[in-house]
């Protein structure tokens, strides 16, 4: 009889095989059970320390009476809301259980086991997982003072006639740098209409000057993805989308869960997108708590890299041990091991209190452990 691993367990797919499973963090309640502390703070995923809008708490709660129907295929109320914010027409909007849906929705759509996909070296870790479940050929770009090289990828672009998609994150997780808007459009001028540019925005709120959707007219070609995850503060509900020509929406729509989006989810998007005198004060908080942490930095002599984002990739020798010891001090960042970035750990910027105590307990770490 043959084995599971040689019948069910055999993936229809040959890509599929050589996936691994996102490796989740624990809830916290197990990691301060673990550690044996009590208050634990998580600088480590880029969510807003401050939560979300209080507008939003009360149109979930308007919601809760008709959770036993399913919520809305079209999103139209978002949609609307979107297209009104924006000043597009509704069409150009495609919403997904957060940007990362639509991350794969692209892969699923458009990339072929033969064709291969450009992005930059530490960029967001969504574009190589995508390229290889369509067991896609990957082509990272190594990175430019930390950021992304767009001739980089223009020529590779342009050598390499089965490039399909190219992901830009702008500004890019985790080293926060950002491309101008003039140099955008010089690259996008120049790669082929064959080739999907997708522009991540996912953290444009905290910097509204590099805002791109006035290029979505311009070229066709171009996907530019949003997130209420992070400046919004609503990583829990899973909502993001993407603005594009139309007829690319037309694909989406025709792959996607008709109910990706949960009914929760698009009234606080709604609510959300509503308030931005909120994200005004999200994005003031964001830049002073920065600036302050830059000052703190330097006076520790450690390196960093400017940021356009809500987080900072800092210098640190021995991420993987800073990590360890800071746990052990019941702070959560993120080491950057994993792309290769040894000496580096990403923090998010929080609250006053938590860039406080991140702070303090690095300054202490500093100087009483060998580093
Ligand atoms: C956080 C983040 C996202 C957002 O993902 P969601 O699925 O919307 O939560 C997308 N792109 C980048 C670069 C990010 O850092």
């Amino acid at each position: 009889m043959a084995s599971l691993e040689q019948s069910v367990l055999q993936p229809a797919y040959p890509s599929i095989q050589k996936l691994q499973a996102y490796p989740a963090g624990k809830p916290l309640d197990e990691f301060k059970r673990e550690y044996g502390v009590e208050d634990v703070i998580k600088l480590a995923s880029n969510e807003n320390p401050i939560g979300c809008s209080p507008h939003v708490t009360l149109a979930i709660t308007k919601e809760l009476a008709e959770l036993f129907r399913y919520p809305d295929a079209n999103s139209h109320y978002l949609k609307q809301a979107l297209a009104d914010y924006h000043e597009l027409p509704m069409e150009y909007f495609t919403l997904g259980n957060g940007s990362e849906e639509i991350i794969n929705l692209i892969g699923r759509c458009f990339v072929s086991h033969n064709d291969s996909v450009v992005f930059g070296q530490y960029s967001f870790i969504a574009y190589p997982l995508v390229t290889a479940s369509q067991g896609a050929t990957p082509i990272e770009i190594p990175a430019k003072n930390y950021g992304i090289d767009l001739d980089g990828m223009l020529n590779k672009i342009k050598n390499n006639s089965s490039v399909k998609v190219v992901f830009i994150a702008n500004p890019n997780n985790p080293t926060g740098t950002l491309l101008t808007s003039e140099k955008l459009d010089e690259f996008l001028q120049q790669v082929p209409q064959s080739v999907l540019v997708v522009l991540d925005e996912a953290y444009v709120d905290y910097e509204p000057s590099c805002d791109n959707q006035h290029l979505i007219q311009k070229y066709e070609n171009l996907i530019i993805l949003r997130t209420f995850s992070k400046a919004y503060g609503l990583a829990g509900l899973r909502v993001g989308y993407s603005i594009s020509n139309p007829q690319i929406g037309d694909i989406f729509n025709r792959v996607r869960q008709p109910f990706n989006v949960n009914k929760l989810a698009q009234s606080a998007a709604i609510a959300a997108l509503a308030d931005q005198d909120f994200i005004n004060k999200v994005r003031d908080s964001n830049l002073s708590q920065r600036e302050w942490l830059y000052n703190q930095i330097d006076a520790l002599g450690l390196n960093y890299i400017k940021s356009h984002t809500n987080f900072i990739l800092l210098q640190v020798n021995d991420a993987t041990k800073m990590d360890q010891l800071l746990l052990q001090q019941g702070i959560i960042i993120r080491s950057m091991e994993e792309y290769g970035l040894n000496e580096w750990i990403r923090v998010t910027i929080g609250t006053e209190d938590e860039n406080i105590r991140f702070i303090d307990t690095l300054t202490e770490l500093l100087n009483h452990t060998d580093f």
